[in-house]
């Protein structure tokens, strides 16, 4: 019984052996209903076999299969996969195990799958504009790491991880990339380690040439590793071949009192009259911004500021928190380098240091100073 009970409360994620990963598929939407295709042949729903298209809909807390009450689960396993489709969704193809449930009326999906397929996938979506294979394999140890770390996520509701970039976006099996699956499969296993422990391998865009220390975009506790580190020679970091590297965006106080207000930075009746740093960062990227009303001064974290822009606005309009303010009449001008948050792996420049020569072992000991590469 003893025994037993420790087994239970053994944390999934050290299990040796056992590399599955439970992920909710479709995790942003509100499904009733999802149509079901097997790929080709072999597949069964609720123990009957699935030769063609069907149908599953969500009543309460049942399911129906094609109109018939199929009970609380449903549990498919296919050879080729099975294909979900459904109106205004994305067609996905998924391999593993698919588990059905109704919750209120709603379906929730869950995909049972080995963890190399998942981070091919991951893998494929994250790196499809790199050329080079050390940047898939740097990307490939990033995202393994990441979904062994975050491995309990989501287990107070019943999976491992969620298909959003809340954790790591997943599409499915459809369309990864044979140098995703080729990186997947050359690191097989491999993790990122500090002191022997997983360590927190965040990833972004295009760091700016130079990447963040964590504690100043988060309100954690910062990681040993997860510091500022350059990136490459000054004046050519390895990340300037993004596409968009430098960016500006001109911003009108009409547009920013509307994103503010938005956002609860301002009250109603107040408007946005002037914009300015307040604080950096080690890199130089802006820390905290601070909004000047007719009345005061509002101080927002800068990772806020990009994220309550970024949400309203499209992430395009202000693609990082590395910028200088300039200011015109009516409006302020952000002048600014790379896209996203700045901390650990600068996947263009993992892409910039690969075209140089580097090998994935060295671009992940770059961006995550102090940490080793081991067999998990
Ligand atoms: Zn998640
Ligand atoms: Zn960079």
């Amino acid at each position: 019984m003893k025994l037993l009970l420790l087994l239970l409360l053994l944390p999934a994620a050290v299990q040796a052996g056992n590399r599955e990963v439970s992920v909710r598929v479709y995790s942003l939407h509100k499904l009733t209903a999802i149509t079901l295709e097997p790929a080709n042949g072999g597949a069964a729903a609720g123990g009957r076999p699935l030769t063609r298209q069907a149908r599953l809909s969500a009543k309460g807390s049942s399911l129906s299969l094609e109109g018939q009450h199929a009970g609380p689960v449903k549990a498919l396993r296919a050879s080729g996969g099975i294909w979900l489709s459904g109106k205004g969704l994305p067609r996905r193809l998924y391999g593993g195990e698919l588990l059905f449930s109704a919750e209120k009326g709603r379906l929730r999906i869950i995909n049972h799958v080995a963890l190399e397929p998942y981070i091919a996938n991951v893998v494929s979506g994250e790196a499809a504009d790199f050329s080079h294979p050390e940047a898939y394999k740097a990307q490939a140890v990033a995202a393994r790491t990441y979904a062994l770390k975050h491995y309990q996520a989501h287990s107070g509701e019943g999976y491992n991880l969620c298909d959003s970039t809340h954790c790591q976006l997943y599409t499915g099996a459809a369309g990864v990339s044979a140098r995703a699956r080729a990186a997947a499969e050359a690191t097989r296993g491999e993790i990122l380690t500090y002191k022997g422990a997983p360590a927190e391998t965040y990833y972004h865009s295009a760091c700016g040439g130079r990447t963040e220390d964590m504690t100043h975009v988060w309100p954690f506790p910062g990681k040993p590793y997860l510091v500022s580190v350059k990136d490459g020679p000054p004046g050519r970091p390895y990340c300037s071949i993004a596409p968009g590297f430098k960016w500006k965006t001109k911003i009108y106080y009409t547009g920013l009192t509307r994103l503010a207000r938005r956002a609860g930075w301002l009250v109603a009746d107040e408007t946005a009259k002037g914009f300015r740093i307040t604080a950096w960062g080690t890199s130089g990227r802006a820390a905290e911004v601070e909004i000047t009303t007719q009345r005061r001064k509002v101080k927002v974290p800068a990772t806020e500021f990009y994220h309550g822009i970024g949400r309203r606005a499209g992430w395009n309009a202000v693609r990082s928190s590395f910028f200088k303010v300039l200011q015109g009449r009516d409006y302020v001008l952000l002048d600014g380098v790379g896209s996203g948050h700045g901390v650990g792996l600068c996947q263009w420049g993992a892409e910039g240091m690969a075209r140089k020569g580097f090998k994935y072992r060295d671009i992940l000991k770059h961006y995550y100073p102090g940490t080793e590469i081991k067999h998990d």
